[in-house]
């Protein structure tokens, strides 16, 4: 049995008809059979889904069927520029249409559950338009991934079972053909349709890769691999070549938003390496991770994190901030879903730099507030520097009001405010 290719194309890779086009050029590209190629909903369109949940979940039924609509022109829309003869294809489109429709009038268990039966129709329809369209040319059969990743029922954010999704994988992907199947979605042991978290595709790929003993996992992205830093952020931008899987951990750690950081585990537990590649520029060298044990080139790594909040804690008789102080503070951290960036800690106060969540931080202060004298900083912003030089450090925080800095060999971090 030879190993499969696996690749993943995002939705910005299938936004549009023209870029359907381009996927299948791609594909075109790499006639090693077998192939398996995830895809995300098109474009923008788990965010309209999303859209339609809001609906849902507040009773504006008719809001929810006017997106709905929406959705389906864009579809059929990219549908009727490619294809000569699409009635069958819109039919299938129509029905999962059907579907979601459904679903606005169906008593579901909790709004997640809703949610992932909503909002999972954005990759079955993306991958019926794929695989229709690569399969003019390229033998090609649509899967469902339903079948394929097994997870457990907490929706929204489901956990795979590894060895129920390995041998329904191994056994159902067929060897001769391009394998085209849904990312970020799954299904509970009942059938459930589960997803894995927003931006979870690529974690499906490792998913595939690690079961089927893949060679390499390609994720093709509208960048030319994996930057330094993000060029809408940081000037003179440099792609790293290589990278070692460890440092791509940490990179994902501080919140570099080109990999999720729950891909990498699985394709470093078999030494699987990832390339991210150019879907524009598809014969360049890219980026790959894994198989090295330094980066190269050796360059520092520029991450900003925005959208965080100060929270500084002061013990209110002014004792001195202790083991169970903070063992209290980051249970609640974690019954809430409060997400730490950065911690410190003097004598008498702790320091939190957070994810500045409007639902979760206004009910975490009211629960602190008996027990501390709390000081809530918003609008702040996180910067880490990794192999740092003093000029990078200079260059970056000029300006800025910094309000915190911690700092290993290693890593350099500020949190701050613009005047
Ligand atoms: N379509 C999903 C999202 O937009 C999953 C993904 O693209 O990775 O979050």
């Amino acid at each position: 049995m030879s190993t499969p290719l696996v690749f993943k194309f995002g939705g910005a890779s299938v936004k549009d008809a023209e870029s359907v086009r381009n996927v299948a050029k791609i594909i075109r590209l790499f006639p090693h059979r077998p192939m398996v190629v995830i895809v995300s909903a098109m474009g923008k369109m788990t965010n309209a889904f999303e859209e339609v949940v809001g609906h849902w979940s507040t009773n504006d039924l008719a809001l929810a069927r006017e997106k709905i609509g929406t959705i389906h022109q864009f579809h059929f829309a990219i549908i009727e520029e490619l294809f000569d003869d699409p009635n069958e294809l819109l039919s299938e489109i129509q029905e999962l249409i059907d579907q979601v429709q459904y679903g606005l009038e169906q008593t579901f268990l909790s709004y997640s559950e809703g949610y992932d039966y909503i909002v999972h129709h954005g990759e079955l329809i993306a991958t019926k338009i794929i695989a229709a369209y690569i399969g003019k040319e390229t033998p090609t059969v649509w899967q469902d991934t339903r079948l394929l990743v097994h997870t457990d029922d907490q929706f929204r954010r489901a956990t795979v079972r590894w060895e129920e999704t390995a041998r329904a994988i191994k056994s159902r992907i067929n060897q001769s053909k391009v394998n085209v199947v849904q990312g970020f979605i799954g299904a509970s042991t009942s059938g459930k349709p589960t997803t894995l978290g927003r931006e979870g595709s690529d974690y499906t790929g490792a998913v595939f890769a690690y079961c089927l003993n893949a060679d390499s996992l390609t994720i093709w992205k509208d960048v030319p691999g994996m930057l330094n830093g993000d060029p809408k952020i940081f000037q003179n931008t440099r792609k790293i070549d290589r990278l070692p899987f460890n440092e791509a951990i940490e990179l994902a750690f501080y919140g570099a938003s080109i990999i999720h950081p729950k891909t990498i585990q699985p394709l470093k537990k078999k030494g699987i390496p990832l390339h991210i590649k150019s879907f524009i520029n598809p014969t360049a060298e890219g980026t790959t991770i894994g198989g090295v044990d330094r980066a190269t080139p050796e360059v520092p790594n520029f991450i900003l994190k925005k959208n965080q909040a100060l929270l500084q804690l002061k013990t209110k008789d002014l004792a001195f901030i202790v083991e169970h102080h903070l063992s209290a503070i980051y249970q609640l951290f974690v019954d809430q879903g409060v997400v730490v960036n950065l911690m410190r800690n003097t004598a008498t106060k702790a320091m939190f730099c957070i994810n500045h969540d409007p639902f979760i931080v206004p009910s975490v202060l009211a629960e602190l507030t008996d027990s501390f004298d709390l000081e809530l900083v918003p609008e702040v912003e996180l910067l880490t520097i990794r192999n740092y030089q003093k000029e990078d450090e200079l260059r970056e925080t000029k300006g800025l009001n910094i309000l915190l800095e911690q700092r290993t060999p290693e890593v350099v971090q500020f949190v701050f405010n613009r005047f």
